[in-house]
């Protein structure tokens, strides 16, 4: 269906001004409003047409590029998709909220005519509370197995005088008078296309529906008290540095029985002794000295699970990177775990004695105590290759 002329939907000249344009679409938008025109898809389609029509020409650049080029100029520009009926009724009764001030989609029009297809209906009931954060340090032993921390916080939770209510006893609850106890209020306020209801909390009673006459004498009315709690927090193996977790509900108690807040975890890592973290891996830096890597020798290194006896061969260069496979860490609900790295470091002494003089001198002019001139051995850069490659 070829797109009928934006003038000519609503019947004005190009010439129109801005009252002469509303004043044409209210004319359309009320002789084809779905609420006068129940199940009729050709009333429908003419709403559209017309508040599309109403969008393009009430907008000084669409109604520009719409006079030099025609529909082409405003498909895809201003919002709508090739043919009719690429607006759909939410957009145009947000129009309608756009150009009025008023609540915008929601439920327009007296309700009725949504049918709940945007009706934001407020289901809390009360203030929510606010969230609560903690930071929970953690071994790097504690993030392989994942971990159940008691956490001591002192937070607002519901009052056990008057159940969270905020009410001294059951007499001196009454329905509040604002919202007859819906705990909503709703706006009704006249527009140029009818009457437009939006519904926003009731501000007397915060959406509870009651009004209290005599406050509790421990909350004095919050329905909610400080006090220390201990909090099992759970949190998963393979957690890191800057990850937030939320438990919901965990946070303080909302106001008057209103629903509480969250509590946020943001996890920290405990320095290790001996470990680095890196990533999944942990990297182990171990010392050796030269008779150790030039003869070999078994070692005791330290892994999350415990210290762990490695062989070191004879003649193990210095940056020799020792794998030891599943003694890193697992992901968050992951399988399996990364590796160990064991990165030798052979030790040159930093002082030397008489005695070991003698010995070093000796030992610097034999023959396998020359290193090669030649590229043989595996250097610094492949090594750290071999280290970023895993
Ligand atoms: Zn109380
Ligand atoms: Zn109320």
């Amino acid at each position: 269906m070829a797109k009928r002329d934006f003038y000519e939907i609503l019947g004005v000249d190009k010439n129109a001004d801005d009252n002469t344009l509303k004043k044409a679409y209210r004319k359309l938008a009320m002789k084809y409003h779905p609420d006068r025109n129940p199940d009729d898809k050709v009333a429908e389609e003419k709403f559209k047409e017309a508040a599309e029509a109403y969008e393009v020409l009430s907008d000084a650049d669409k109604k520009a590029r719409y006079d030099r080029f025609g529909h082409a100029g405003v498909n895809g520009q201003g919002g709508f998709g090739g043919g009719a009926g690429g607006m759909t009724m939410e957009d145009i009764f947000s129009q309608f909220g756009d150009m009025f001030g008023g609540g915008g989609g929601g439920d327009a029009f007296g309700g009725g005519f949504f049918g709940g297809s945007g009706g934001a209906r407020r289901q809390a009931r009360g203030e929510r509370g606010s969230n609560l954060r903690i930071k929970v340090p953690l071994t790097l032993e504690e993030i392989a197995k994942g971990v159940t921390k008691k956490i001591k916080v002192k937070r607002q939770v519901s009052c056990d005088v008057c159940d969270g209510s905020g009410a001294k006893d059951k007499s001196s609850v009454e329905t509040c008078r604002t919202c007859s106890g819906s705990g909503v209020v709703r706006q009704v306020r006249s527009t140029f296309l009818g009457q437009m209801a939006t519904t926003t909390t009731c501000p007397t009673c915060s959406g509870t529906g009651k009004q209290i006459k005599a406050n509790c004498t421990k909350c004095r009315g919050e329905g909610r008290n400080y006090e220390a709690d201990t909090i099992e927090v759970p949190i998963p193996a393979g957690v890191e540095e800057g990850i937030q977790l939320s438990m919901r509900g965990k946070g303080n108690a909302g106001r008057r029985g209103g629903p509480a807040g969250d509590l946020l975890i943001n996890i920290e890592e405990k320095p290790h002794e001996f470990l680095q973290r890196d990533g999944q891996k942990v990297v182990y830096d171990l010392f050796l000295n030269f008779a150790d890597a030039a003869l070999g020798t078994s070692v005791e290194v330290p892994t999350i699970d415990g210290q762990v006896r490695i062989k070191v061969p004879a003649g193990t260069q210095s940056g020799k990177i020792f794998r030891l496979r599943d003694k890193g860490l697992p992901m968050v609900q992951g399988r399996g775990r990364g590796d160990q790295l064991i990165h030798v470091n052979v030790w040159t002494p930093k002082k030397v004695n008489k005695e070991e003089t003698a010995l070093l001198e000796q030992l610097r002019e034999m023959e396998n105590f020359k290193p090669p001139t030649k590229k043989g051995e595996k250097g610094f850069f492949e090594r750290m290759k071999e280290y970023f490659n895993e």
